[in-house]
């Protein structure tokens, strides 16, 4: 059996000369910081190769396959406007066009809520539900967890969640405790995918860090809820699977001049991102 795991900074970052950067017309008409809240992504790799016999042997890195993995996509997404404005997260094979999570399944997601900004709870759900109907792909909130981000987060935790792979991390956390957050970033997001020779690459498990002191002072903006979810929903386009695009007008742009919400070429990626296959033998 042979197990490979490594985290790496995703590299095809685009980052404009002052960095990567939210940048709010609220703050600004108030004068309050002329550039607030944001973030780049860093999204997180972790590759496994799994031999399939191996997650019945003790002490497995790898969940029983099939967990809860229904014989056909559990939701489609709607259809779009046909947008090309998204950029796809590079995949490890080059045969593969896109990796995404497994569309016959539903994505489990648990809540680290320590220092949350109050009344945050709802901006979480609210992102969730958006990304949900964009991909089709269906979200279990599994609760809260103690469970603290890090880069070298395994995505198999049978201890803590049971014989799946981990859900998907949302952690309030902040630049002391994840170094990523420092100067001007809001959020991290990505997501580990796993690989069975001969079968598709698949997300099994994602994380996002949130900045919370950065975002306690975001929350009293005006719209501040408006920007908070935005971030969220922008770090939740990183976890399904979209990369930065080169648009101003589109969400997962490096830098946002207010917008609130998913674009055409937002929507026509995760669109494409609920599609992936269905892989019961991870
Ligand atoms: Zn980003």
């Amino acid at each position: 059996m042979r197990s490979d795991s490594g985290n790496r900074d995703f590299p095809r970052i685009r980052r404009s000369p002052s960095g990567s950067r939210w940048r709010s017309r609220s703050a600004t008409v108030m004068g309050i910081a002329l550039v607030v809240g944001l973030y780049f992504t860093p999204a997180l790799f972790e590759r496994f190769v799994l031999p399939a016999a191996m997650p019945h042997l003790p002490g497995a890195k790898v969940p029983p396959p099939g967990f809860e993995a229904a014989s056909g996509p559990l939701g489609l997404p709607p259809a779009t406007s046909g947008s090309t404005a998204y950029v796809l997260q590079k995949s490890p094979d080059p045969g593969q066009p896109f990796v995404a999570y497994d569309p016959c399944r539903p994505l489990h997601y648990v809540v680290r809520p320590d220092h949350a900004p109050p009344g945050t709870d709802v901006l979480i759900q609210e992102a969730v539900s958006a990304v949900s109907t964009a991909s089709g792909l269906q979200f279990v909130y599994d609760g809260t967890t103690s469970e603290a981000p890090s880069e070298a987060r395994e995505s198999y935790q049978p201890a803590r969640y049971g014989k799946q792979w981990a859900p998907i991390l949302i952690a309030w956390s902040s630049p002391a405790e994840a170094p990523k957050l420092a100067g001007k970033v809001a959020g991290t997001g990505g997501s580990a995918y796993a690989h069975i020779p001969g079968e598709p690459y698949v997300y099994v498990a994602g994380q996002m860090t949130l900045d919370a002191p950065g975002l306690a002072e975001t929350l009293a903006w005006p719209e501040g809820p408006a920007h908070i979810r935005a971030i969220i929903m922008h770090e939740l386009g990183h976890v399904l699977g979209l990369d930065h695009v080169d648009d101003p007008t589109q969400l997962m742009y490096a830098e946002n001049s207010g917008q609130f919400d998913f674009g055409d070429g937002d929507r026509a990626g995760l669109a494409l991102l609920g599609t992936g296959e269905c892989v019961p033998r991870l």
